[in-house]
């Protein structure tokens, strides 16, 4: 049996990310965007509460289930900043250009570059669901002082996976999802999803 979501989210490449990380499944998802979904205001402080809101305008413009992420970079000597304001870091224009050159220059005399990506991600089986699935994940890395790699979006080309020697932008598409924060999340709420919904989410063959 396939199963139809809606994605709560008008983010072309991180639809390209989730694309990729429901592959393997037989669940049929399509963008907010095929139902013309108004994207859904995002005014909290955490995570959480901004991913559930989209999810469940999402829910709500569609009649389907529903999954959204809320995400961001959270650099340590920045006080967690600019975490859950990552998009719109350096106004409202939502530029990655923008918010870069924001963040190298507010990191260019600190020397701790400690950082992670962190995804909050929540599926509602509707508009009403009084149980909705939440996943986090995070990524820990460094902020680098050139950036590498012209893949991914957002802070990937100064976001340093330590551990691989490279930056999310030098990464291809699936190695970046089995090791983001958005696939670790997404393999936490994908493992929570069939265990309480069952068999309806088989591999595809
Ligand atoms: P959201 O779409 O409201 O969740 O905003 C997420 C913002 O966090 C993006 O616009 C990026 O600035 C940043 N971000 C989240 N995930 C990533 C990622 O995987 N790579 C780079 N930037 C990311």
């Amino acid at each position: 049996m396939t199963t139809r979501w809606v994605i709560a989210s008008g983010n072309a490449k991180k639809l390209r990310e989730f694309e990729r990380l429901l592959a393997p499944l037989a669940i049929d998802v399509k963008p907010q965007s095929e139902w013309a979904v108004p994207e859904a205001p995002e005014p909290h402080d955490t995570f959480l509460e901004n991913a559930l809101a989209k999810a469940r305008n999402a829910a709500r413009h569609t009649g389907l289930p529903a999954l959204a992420d809320d995400s961001g970079l959270c650099v340590d000597a920045l006080g967690g900043a600019p975490g859950v304001h990552s998009a719109f870091y350096a106004g409202p224009q939502k530029s990655d250009a923008d918010n870069n050159a924001k963040l190298v220059a507010a990191l260019r005399s600190i020397a701790d570059r400690r950082a992670h990506y962190t995804a909050v991600l929540v599926f509602v089986r509707g508009v009403d669901d009084p149980e909705p699935i939440i996943a986090e994940g995070r990524w820990y890395g460094r902020i680098i002082d050139e950036p590498r790699g012209t893949g991914g979006f957002g802070y990937d080309p100064w976001f340093f996976d330590v551990e691989l020697g490279l930056t999310a932008a030098e990464m291809p598409i699936d190695v970046k999802g089995s090791r983001s924060h958005r696939g670790r999340a997404f393999a936490r709420l994908i493992a929570e999803w069939q265990a309480r919904y069952g068999g309806a989410c088989v591999e595809r063959a």
